[in-house]
């Protein structure tokens, strides 16, 4: 699609927006009567004002589901009709992606390029990707006692919360959503407070593709939504992406409550190791830049750890700061923007604070870390850092910062690449540049992470590829046949023949 003959600017202006929760088959406000607004990053103005569920608005979803749910007009639907209800809803998607990508650059500050290519078409295509797969997972006749017949088959786990973060709001969801109502669930889709805008709307796509009352909700509201959700007796799963600190209380909630099943896609500080015998040292340094800018380096997946062998490091240092320069912060309704602002003023500070820590520790500032106000004045916009660290303990290079803030730390061999890169609370990405084929497979053995990549970042948007993290990343994949298993149960059935 050309981006650049549209007019984002009038077209924003032109925009409606919905801001009320949808509840059992209709748009509603939130029994409190209490309402938040939601700001455009970029330029610091109100966009909207949003319902703020509380409990109320928790249980009276809770209970439409569960009723939908058991009522089975989703959950006993001919696979073949689901399947045509979640195409219809993806088709809806894609008719409709200037405008969901529209909302989702003004709610969050990325650019409308990304907004369309990644975060909208991608949602379109993991829906009709799960869509698909419906009526193509048989289950299973085991070899069992020949006086019996044992068959396994996979059901829907029942009333399915999906807590979701800001960074790539809709994507995020429906990596959630789309598995858990192809495999037969009732959805409630908690979207985060900074960027409910098109949670909220694609609750009407899905509405006029088919999908009965009950079965996919929308709560906007703050993290007690998302507590009550994650502590109630009749949600039966919560599926979580966000930050290592709530997934760990999430899985508190569950404990508490009722053992619900947890699945937590959670925090990152991935690293990306360029050998020695790294041949293309400006493609490494192109990667490297694109896995810290791209979305302003709030990807869980970020490469916010670039790790380089002591022979090459003057070399790809150079290639490095060049790649880095050509991120620059802009209008994210400019088609041409790669780099837009972050997310609120909260994560603003903290990406800031971070910059003043790595100094202070003594990590040598090699490039930008200013606070920029040319794109708007109240916009809250942050040149790409990159920090040379002396060692690999400082702040900076342990913590998740969630910004465009890159540690180069220099090693000296493979074996204590592989040290420093495993030696993390972390383990979602990772990755190796090398031209040995052996090292290649070696290192990516050896890397204790969901995803390695081998001289490339970030490649394979594909939904084939299970996606989620070791250690406290998190547990569970999204994405793939794999994500089924986060939102089925397996059934052994004996019959006595
Ligand atoms: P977050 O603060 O953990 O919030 C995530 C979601 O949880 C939001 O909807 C939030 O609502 C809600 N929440 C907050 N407190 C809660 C509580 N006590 N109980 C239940 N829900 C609660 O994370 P974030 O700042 O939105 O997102 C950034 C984090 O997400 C990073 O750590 C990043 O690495 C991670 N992430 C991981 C993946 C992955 O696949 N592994 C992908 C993307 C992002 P409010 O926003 O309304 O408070
Ligand atoms: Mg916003």
């Amino acid at each position: 699609m050309s981006t650049g003959t549209i007019n984002w600017q009038k077209k924003a202006e032109q925009l409606h927006f919905e801001g009320r929760a949808y509840i059992d088959g209709a748009y509603r406000k939130a029994l409190s009567g209490k309402e938040f607004t939601t700001i455009n990053p970029a330029t610091g103005k109100v966009l909207a004002s949003i319902e703020w569920c509380g409990e109320e608005d928790v249980e009276l979803a809770v209970r439409a589901a569960r009723r939908a749910f058991d009522g089975g007009a989703w959950s006993e639907l001919a696979p073949r009709s689901r399947m045509e209800i979640l195409k219809r809803f993806a088709s809806l998607i894609q008719d409709n992606i200037e405008e969901l990508a529209l909302l989702e650059s003004l709610d969050v500050g990325k650019p409308i390029a990304n907004a369309l290519s990644v975060d909208i078409s991608n949602t379109a295509y993991c829906i009709s990707w799960f869509a698909e797969l419906i009526d193509k997972v048989p289950g299973e006749v085991v070899p069992v006692d020949p006086a019996l017949l044992g068959m396994v088959t996979r059901e829907p786990v029942g009333v399915v919360a999906a807590i979701v973060p800001w960074n790539f709001p809709l994507l995020m969801a429906s990596w959630k959503f789309a598995p858990a109502l192809a495999a037969g669930n009732a959805v409630i889709l908690k979207p985060s407070e900074k960027s409910p805008l098109t949670a909220i709307r694609v609750a009407a796509l899905a509405e006029a593709a088919g999908i009965p009352p009950g079965i996919f909700q929308v709560l906007p509201g703050a993290g007690d939504v998302g507590q009550t959700l994650a502590s109630h007796l009749d949600v039966d799963c919560v599926a979580f992406t966000g930050s290592t600190a709530v997934g760990k209380q999430i899985a508190n909630y569950a404990a508490q409550s009722n053992l619900k099943r947890v699945w937590l896609e959670l925090g990152g500080k991935s690293p990306n190791i360029i050998l020695a015998d790294c041949k293309d040292l400006k493609a490494a340094a192109k990667a490297a830049a694109g896995a810290i800018c791209y979305n302003a380096g709030q990807m869980c997946t970020a490469g916010s750890r670039v790790l380089v062998a002591r022979e090459i490091r003057e070399a790809f240092l150079s290639e490095l700061k060049v790649a880095m320069a050509d991120y620059r912060p802009g209008d994210p309704l400019s088609p041409e923007t790669n780099l837009g602002a972050v997310v609120d003023q909260r994560q603003f500070d903290k990406v800031l604070s971070y910059i003043a820590q790595g100094k202070k520790e003594g990590a040598k500032l090699l490039q930008g870390g200013a606070a920029v106000q040319t794109v708007h004045p109240d916009g809250l916009f942050i040149e790409p850092a990159i920090f040379d660290c002396p060692q690999p303990n400082l702040t900076i290079c342990r913590e998740e910062i969630f910004g465009p803030v890159l540690s180069v730390i220099t090693f000296d061999g493979v074996d204590e690449a592989v040290r420093i890169a495993n030696d993390s609370q972390y383990g979602l990405g990772a990755a190796v540049w090398t031209q040995d084929v052996s090292t290649a497979h070696k290192v990516a053995r050896q890397l204790r992470a969901g995803t390695v990549w081998v001289n490339c970042y970030e490649e394979g948007g594909d939904m084939n590829l299970p996606f989620g993290g070791y250690k406290q990343s998190g547990n569970g994949r999204d994405k793939s046949l794999h994500a089924l298993e986060k939102y089925t149960e397996l059934k052994s059935t004996l019959i006595k023949l």
